[in-house]
């Protein structure tokens, strides 16, 4: 049990903000952190993430760079490029080369909450298999929070560190629509209940991690060998972003597809499915060579 002359901090979610959060946390001896998570074990899920030069000094204060560099063929003090194709057409151009004064860094998201994992401390408890369904603040300020087992934990602040469809936000927005319609502010109500659950952009993102060997053997000139930084491919409602991930190993894919009149509704069907390439292709089969050999391979 936690002692109860410490601050009692529960994070809920183990993703990249949550774990971020219990290190940074956990270096205060009077705080007692504790995380929960939904999924039975902290698998390989997700796939490449790119960490930009503020988060990157955030983390190098929590001490967790040196690990993550293990990860990551990017170094410090570098200063990359970002290179931009106009590509929905059968000979791309390059139409930007942004340079930035600063280094970012790419990741498969699974290495990253590996490293963050080792940085915490073995006072700060990890729960699997814990998925909250509420939480209720009492008005002496303490939080009773109660998972889907029917188990409860009581802590002073409850953060919400559980991804899109957050229930630790919904419960708080409720909150608020509850406190401004007692108040008559009717607007208000309005503006929080449109908050509680979160609408589509109207862009599907269809991801992959490719390996680099496979793109290698089919292209072995492809401009990612050449210049392992981050490459977008665009053209009309349609782009491609590919890098590098796991020390050049794989590679990471996330094809876009956006329909701009579809922005703020509500997405019908499942968030996150299993496609074939098939799927998704023929958004991009006139496309440049380029992109045909990361959708073909
Ligand atoms: C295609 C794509 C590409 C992206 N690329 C980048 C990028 O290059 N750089 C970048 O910085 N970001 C990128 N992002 C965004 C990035 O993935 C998210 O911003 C980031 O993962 C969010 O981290 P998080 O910790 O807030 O949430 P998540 O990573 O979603 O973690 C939430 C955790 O909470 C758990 N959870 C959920 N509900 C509950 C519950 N009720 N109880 C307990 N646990 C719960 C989940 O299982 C999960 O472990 C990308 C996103 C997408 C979709």
């Amino acid at each position: 049990m936690p002692s109860c002359s410490k601050f009692r901090v529960v994070i809920c979610g183990a993703g990249i903000g949550g774990l971020t959060a219990a290190v940074a946390l956990s270096e205060y001896p009077d705080i007692d952190v504790e995380v929960y998570e939904c999924a039975a074990e902290l698998a390989e899920v997700g796939a490449g993430i790119c960490v930009y030069p503020r988060p990157w000094e955030i983390l190098r204060r929590l001490g967790v760079t040196d690990d993550l560099l293990k990860y990551t063929e990017a170094r410090e003090g570098a200063a990359p490029s970002f290179k931009y194709r106009k590509s929905d057409q059968n000979i791309g151009v390059e139409f930007c080369k942004l340079a930035t004064c600063a280094n970012s860094f790419t990741f498969h998201r699974a290495d990253f909450q590996q490293s963050l994992l080792r940085r915490l401390p073995a006072s700060c408890r990890t729960h699997c298999s814990k998925r909250l369904r509420s939480y209720f603040q009492r008005p002496t300020g303490v939080i009773d929070v109660l998972f889907e087992d029917g188990s409860t934990t009581v802590c002073d602040i409850l953060v919400g560190a559980d991804g899109i469809k957050s229930a630790v936000r919904g419960d708080f927005v409720k909150e608020q629509v509850a406190w401004a319609r007692s108040r008559g502010r009717h607007i208000e109500v309005a503006e929080y209940n449109a908050a509680v659950d979160p609408v589509w952009s109207g862009t599907v993102a269809y991801r992959a991690l490719i390996p680099a060997e496979r793109l290698r053997s089919r292209a072995p000139n492809h401009p990612i060998f050449l210049t392992p930084t981050q490459h977008y491919y665009v053209g009309k409602n349609n782009f491609v972003i590919a890098y590098p991930v796991s020390r050049g190993k794989l590679i990471n894919f996330a094809a876009f597809s956006s329909r701009p009149e579809l922005e703020n509704t509500i997405f019908d069907g499942p968030w996150v499915s299993t496609v074939d390439k098939e799927e998704f292709s023929s958004l991009f089969s006139a496309w440049e060579p380029d992109v045909q050999d990361l959708i073909s391979v």
